[in-house]
């Protein structure tokens, strides 16, 4: 990298050297149109100054008012050298907020350090919801006694993404009808909040009805669902 200055009439460029900014107050005269001019005013940065040509004079003495506004274009492209890494940073945090559900559930290491961001923000990282991808795979329903009953039943989530545990609906039938339904949470289910890819996790409760109802209870329908 090095520094070189463009004549501002001819546009011929130059290497700038010590002496030329040190000597005159950094007045020069243009080598090959003999225009005056402060070197100061046209820094520029340049990856290959092999082309420049090295023939501009500085000055005996200063022959001109000397002009003390600042190289504008410099510090403009200097500012740019810092604020685009900060822009870039401040970029990629939105996207990762505003894609942290998806990735929560694709890198579920990564939910420590997405709630985190997420702290100041008051945002949250909620898990998936699929219902395509959960199901059900197997389910039993058995009488222990006269009217104690316990339910057994294996959720299954084949995707690649962690997803949210679903709730239960479980609708007890008599004859074909349904004679109660009940609504039971992953949290009464004893099921974590979410389903790691890829696996079954197997649970089961029991519970006591009404002795006149559960005298009539002959069958069962369960169905996952999210609330
Ligand atoms: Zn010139």
């Amino acid at each position: 990298m090095a520094i070189v200055t463009l004549c501002p009439q001819c546009h011929t460029g130059f290497t700038v050297l010590p002496e030329h900014l040190s000597r005159a107050d950094g007045w020069v005269r243009c080598g090959r149109c003999a225009h005056v001019f402060a070197v100061d005013q046209h820094l520029y940065e340049m990856d290959d100054p092999r082309p420049v040509q090295e023939f501009i004079q500085p000055l005996s003495r200063p022959t001109l008012k000397r002009r003390s506004d600042p190289p504008v274009r410099n510090i403009q492209s200097r500012m740019w050298l810092w604020l685009l890494p900060v822009l870039a940073t401040v970029l990629l945090i939105q996207v990762t907020l505003l894609q942290r559900h998806w990735l929560a559930a694709r890198v579920p290491e990564l939910r420590p350090a997405l709630r985190w961001l997420c702290q100041p923000l008051a945002c949250v990282v909620q898990s998936l919801k699929d219902p395509e991808q959960v199901s059900m795979e197997s389910s039993s329903f058995k009488r222990l006694a006269d009217n104690r009953f316990a339910f057994e039943g294996v959720v299954r989530n084949p995707g690649d993404a962690e997803l949210a545990t679903p709730s239960l609906e479980l609708s007890l039938t008599s004859h074909g009808q349904v004679s109660l339904r009940k609504v039971i949470g992953a949290q009464q289910l004893g099921l974590p909040d979410s389903l790691p890819a890829r696996r079954t996790i197997t649970f089961s409760f029991d519970f006591s009805l009404d002795p006149a109802l559960s005298a009539e209870i002959d069958g069962f329908k369960a169905l996952l669902f999210y609330p």
